[in-house]
């Protein structure tokens, strides 16, 4: 599931059936097991995380491609192959790069290198260091700049490094070398995810060795060679595609996305440790695309054939939804012909006391409101509807194209976007009951014929309450009491400096009560960062209040 949005406030209302114990058929072993065996190989760690465009999303890709072969599936990706293919922007990266000082070529490895917003361009010119002409490159010691904002919490050099070299463009400098003669660390590195624009000019940064080595007299003139050239770097993603034709008039789409995380180089990792360390993501969302594939292998031997059935297993979902608003706007199949759409998202960790299931996408037809409400079957689940048809995962790209949708989703938990979410922590048959759950409903809808599809309420990022600080913690969306509850802290933010743990509920932030994510979220919007306030929280049956600062 995608982070950006996981914090979104929610609006929901309940419904509370009796759980009961129920026995688990031979068929339904068969059905864990595969689930196990899915799940094991998907969140293994020789698939290094799944990451879309990798050689582990194609290990993963190529093990969906057989379980849809096997089930007799057919392939309905580009130009009826397995795969659709979609690019993925990957930042920038230094195309060449030349500086030559004095007829002498400087190493890019360990002399210089250009900054991700130079300029691609190339310039020559003979300056004296300490002198700052119109017409020639200029270098620039970091120093003073370094020095004076020592202390300061507000410094960010990334922005002064920008501003000088605007300022240099305009006092006529054909290149800015940045170099810095301090004790002062800058850390300094090509940042391949810079999305700023370009300078104008070139930009580089000279170590203090290479400053020292070649470009010692501040006062004789060099002859200066740049040459830079940055380029943008693009990488495949690959939506798997598996189709069952019953020659019916529409087309019912089930997605899981499949991609997770790799080692956190895309920077929505929830990992705070500075090793790189492998995301297996077994509930985000391997435990989604092992429901998907058995969810398959079930419609393959069932009697409901009045809809034809599309399995899409999603890349690039954690990037942004990349491959589910792909394949809407690339659709392999008549669009209008879709009848609904229903996704499967972290799925695997069904807590065994509450037995709590979010639906989401509730109020996107009239007919889930009859469909699930009077669902006399569940004596399982407590189930949690979301009316939205906008969320944090593939389910959204299809509601954007006013296709009815339903959302599974057994909550977050404290591995979620962590190297810890592993095979291991899945509640298999929690998930069967998912699974379960999902072919009632397939079975139900078969020969209803297309669903009405209604818009719902949605919060539009104007009318979301805009917050510029957080108290570093995930909430539990399935949680029914007063409060927010608390399911995930993230290390170094104020919830965890103010000491509290995951279980603790809020309700109290400063002067105003928390009684429910969305006045959660109304409170935070009256801070500011670095404000100092109080959390006043629930740990068991004892009340606590504790001072936090938000996070300058
Ligand atoms: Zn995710």
């Amino acid at each position: 599931m995608m982070r950006r949005i996981l914090f979104a406030s929610l609006a929901f209302f309940i419904a509370i059936f009796n759980s009961t114990a129920q026995k688990i058929k031979k068929k339904d072993k068969v059905v864990i097991a595969n689930l196990q065996r899915e799940i094991s190989f998907l969140a293994s760690d020789k698939l290094e995380g799944r990451r879309a465009g990798t050689e582990g999303e194609k290990m993963a890709s190529d093990f969906i491609i057989s379980e849809f072969q096997a089930i007799g599936l057919e392939p309905h990706g580009d130009s009826s192959h397995w795969l659709q293919q979609f690019d993925i922007y990957d930042g920038r990266q230094v195309a060449s790069e030349h500086f030559v000082v004095n007829e002498k070529e400087l190493d890019p490895d360990k002399d210089y290198f250009p900054l991700a917003f130079s300029a691609s361009k190339k310039v020559e010119g003979s300056p004296a260091i300490a002198l700052q002409e119109s017409g020639v490159p200029w270098f620039i010691d970091l120093k003073d700049m370094l020095e004076s904002n020592q202390n300061n919490p507000h410094f960010s050099l990334p922005d002064a490094l920008h501003a000088k070299v605007k300022d240099c463009e305009k006092k006529g400098a054909t290149a800015v070398i940045f170099y810095n003669s301090s004790k002062l660390q800058d850390n300094i590195a090509f940042n391949a995810k810079d999305r700023s624009a370009a300078s104008t000019i070139p930009v580089i940064y000279l170590t203090q060795e290479a400053k020292r080595k070649f470009l010692k007299d501040e006062s004789a003139s060099v002859d200066l060679k740049v040459d830079v050239n940055i380029a943008e770097k693009w990488r495949k993603g690959h939506n798997v595609i598996g189709y069952l034709n019953n020659g019916a008039a529409t087309t019912v789409v089930l997605g899981a996305h499949y991609d997770h995380l790799g080692h956190g180089e895309d920077g929505n990792s929830l990992y705070t440790g500075s090793d790189k360390q492998i995301h297996n993501g077994a509930d985000d969302n391997a435990s989604g695309t092992a429901a998907m594939i058995e969810l398959a292998r079930w419609l393959r031997q069932s009697k409901s054939k009045s809809n034809n059935y599309l399995f899409i297993a999603f890349s690039g979902e954690e990037l942004g939804l990349f491959g589910s608003k792909y394949f809407t706007e690339h659709p392999t199949v008549d669009l209008s012909k879709i009848n609904y759409m229903i996704n499967m998202d972290m799925v695997g960790r069904l807590n065994d006391s509450t037995h709590a299931l979010t639906i989401g996408g509730f109020g996107t037809s009239p007919v889930w409101g009859g469909l699930l409400d009077a669902d006399p079957d569940n004596k399982y689940f407590k189930i949690k509807y979301d009316s939205s048809g906008v969320g944090p995962s593939d389910y959204t790209s299809f509601y954007r194209k006013d296709i009815p949708v339903l959302f599974f989703f057994t909550g977050t938990h404290g591995d979620y976007h962590k190297p810890t979410d592993d095979a291991d922590k899945i509640n298999y048959t929690g998930e069967l009951y998912v699974v379960k759950y999902i072919e009632d409903l397939l079975e139900n809808l078969d020969g209803k014929g297309k669903l009405a599809f209604t818009k719902t309420r949605e919060l539009q990022t104007r009318d979301m309450p805009h917050f510029s600080v957080t108290l570093g913690i995930m909430p539990d969306y399935a949680f029914t009491g007063d409060g927010v509850k608390i399911d995930g802290i993230s290390e170094g933010r104020p919830a965890q400096k103010a000491g509290l743990k995951v279980g603790d509920v809020i309700v109290k932030l400063g002067d105003y009560s928390v009684s429910s994510l969305d006045n959660y979220m109304e409170a935070l919007s009256k801070f500011k960062k670095g404000d100092k306030t109080t959390v006043g929280y629930k740990r068991g049956n004892d009340h606590a209040e504790a001072e936090v600062q938000f996070n300058q």
